[in-house]
């Protein structure tokens, strides 16, 4: 054997090994379904670059997982022989994480094992959760297209450090032999294995085999456990609901039900099926700029790529699962998906169909809906501006603070918002402001509580540039209360108006003089009857910058 060199783990790795063994004791089984998806994902690169290379497969083209354990070593072993790893890769994968917005991640942790807990599921614990259960971790690795003596063992006691050295291997892929830790005992046991293996990963369409044994416990063959199909590629009626559940906790990392799902084949000019999840918490990154988006693609049934952005508008990026097109070429390449008939149709096509999914939500069960708004509102608000041709349907999954409610909370809808509208009002009012309790006392919403006309409070940041982007609802034009010459309209009585020009004949003095001392930093300063307890308010022209815009450009740094 070759001398062993020992390297240091990346602090985030330490950190990450340190909460996990502290954080997920109570989850433990998770350990077996990361390693036999990574065992999974290996077969699925292989298979991907084997498409334009298929030398790369050799004598050895049935890929498989197997699993087993031996009792009296203390050892569980994941194997595959996919696509492997070399010394490079071993070091980068096994060494660091190489995930963007680690450091925001870890910025996160609040030290509250239960919250913590669900965070790091999010951030997805990956190979590093065979600390869990292991105190040492052996991996031997030979990457496909590599001579069997540049292969590569890995050992860790997951304390800071591992060891690498060059080993001989005769197969192609990837051992993993955990050394269980007396508190885990109990998954020393193929009987327990297999119980999470169908569990976890019967879905995935690469055979996990696990051995048949004789009376003195010696290996016979190998036989395959899952079912071995994909699950979306199974009819919708023989899926359980369950089934789609732990399938989602697979492909999105999640230690939660999901809050819904949509399962669709489509047929016709395009042909693809989707399988589309809503969580019902949001991710931890949910903010970052560079967040993957969780759509992925394959192509028929081939495993693509993951984070394919261009099947899903950014404004519902916290939508996870997959698509399976039959129409794309599987040499296909992230610049192909850029501009392509196939991929916009199926992107038009998830896209109504996430939007009906949530309306459908918002019909039938309005308080879920409610929590779906609260955690991923914010989003969506990004879509009028994002998304013309779906503007309306957007705009009626919109939810808001109003003057009707009295609540912080946004629970308006612009239907309702209409429904009550009364005869005379022809347009849809809004205030954006800093904070709730500032659009709520806005002085400029007096005349409004006057004459009992609704108005909707915004204050998130991203209020203004939605408004900016919404113009009307089914034919009722916005209009901001903070503008200056607001036209009420048939909600102004003749008498209102008289009183208005009385008004401004009355003060017109006095605003010359304002005028004067405030010089540049007005335009103009008008008398007004429509502040009932407020002496003066601030407000702005039609075609200026709204306050709260003129907020934002400075903020930037215009
Ligand atoms: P993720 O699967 O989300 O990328 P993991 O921590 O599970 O994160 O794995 C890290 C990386 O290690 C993988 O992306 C992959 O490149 C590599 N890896 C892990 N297990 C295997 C394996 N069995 N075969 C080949 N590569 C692997
Ligand atoms: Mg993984």
């Amino acid at each position: 054997t070759r001398q062993a060199e020992t390297h240091g783990f990346q602090t985030e790795v330490k950190q990450l090994l340190h909460l996990m063994i502290h954080s997920l004791y109570s989850n433990k089984e998770i350990f077996l379904r990361e390693l036999v998806s990574n065992a999974s994902d290996a077969a699925d690169k292989l298979r991907f670059k084997a498409l334009s290379d298929s030398a790369l497969l050799g004598d050895d083209a049935e890929l498989f997982v197997r699993v087993s354990a031996d009792k009296d070593a203390g050892t569980i072993t994941i194997s595959d022989n996919g696509i492997g790893m070399t010394r490079d890769e071993v070091m980068t994968n096994l060494g660091t994480i190489a995930k963007s917005g680690t450091a925001d991640f870890f910025s996160k942790l609040s030290g509250d094992e239960a919250k913590d807990s669900r965070l790091i599921g999010q951030f997805g614990v990956g190979f590093y959760s065979a600390f869990i259960v292991a105190d040492s971790v052996t991996v031997r690795t030979r990457a496909a297209g590599v001579a069997a003596n540049e292969a590569v063992e890995w050992h860790s006691k997951g304390e800071g450090e591992f060891d690498l050295r060059a080993i001989e291997k005769a197969q192609r892929g990837t051992d993993i032999i955990l050394h269980v830790r007396d508190d885990a005992k109990e998954f020393v046991d193929e009987f327990r294995l297999r119980g999470i293996i169908t569990k976890y990963s019967d879905h995935l369409s690469i055979p996990v085999q696990m051995p048949e044994r004789d009376d003195d416990g010696k290996l016979t063959e190998w036989q395959a456990v899952n079912s071995g199909q994909a699950l979306w590629t199974r009819e919708k009626s023989d899926i359980s609901d369950d089934e789609y559940k732990e399938f989602y906790k697979t492909i999105a990392h999640d230690f939660e039900d999901p809050l819904l799902w949509s399962h669709n084949k489509v047929e016709g000019t395009q042909e693809y099926t989707s399988l589309l999840y809503i969580p019902k918490r949001a991710p931890w990154d949910l903010w970052n700029r560079d967040q993957q988006h969780g759509i992925k693609l394959y192509v028929k049934r081939v495993f693509i790529m993951d984070d394919a952005q261009q099947l899903m508008p950014s404004y519902l990026r916290f939508v996870r699962g997959l698509m399976d097109s039959n129409d794309l070429p599987l040499n296909v390449s992230r610049e192909i998906l850029q501009d392509n008939k196939i991929t916009r149709a199926m992107r038009s096509g998830s896209t109504k169909k996430v939007l009906s999914l949530l309306s459908k939500l918002a019909k039938d069960k309005p308080e879920d809906y409610q929590e779906f708004w609260n955690t991923f509102g914010t989003v969506l608000k990004e879509g009028p501006a994002e998304d013309h041709a779906n503007q309306e349907k957007i705009a009626s999954l919109l939810r808001f603070a109003s003057t009707h409610e009295d609540n912080a909370e946004a629970t308006v809808s612009l239907d309702a918002y209409i429904e009550r509208m009364p005869e005379q009002q022809d347009k849809i009012y809004y205030i954006v402001a800093d904070s709730y309790e500032a659009a709520r006392d806005n002085p400029a919403l007096e005349i409004f509580r006057k004459k009992g006309v609704e108005v909707l409070l915004l204050s998130e940041r991203i209020d203004e540039w939605l408004m900016s982007h919404l113009t009307e609802y089914k034919e009722k034009a916005f209009q901001s209360v903070t503008r200056g010459d607001l036209d009420l309209g048939d909600l102004e009585d003749d008498a209102a108006k008289q009183q208005q020009e009385e008004l401004e004949n009355a003060f017109k003095d006095q605003a010359e003089r304002f005028s004067n001392a405030l010089g540049d930093k007005v335009k103009s300063v008008r008398a007004t009857h429509r502040l009932t307890s407020s002496p003066a308010c601030i407000v702005t022209d039609d075609n200026d910058m709204s306050t709260q815009m003129a907020k934002l450009m400075e903020a930037a740094g215009q």
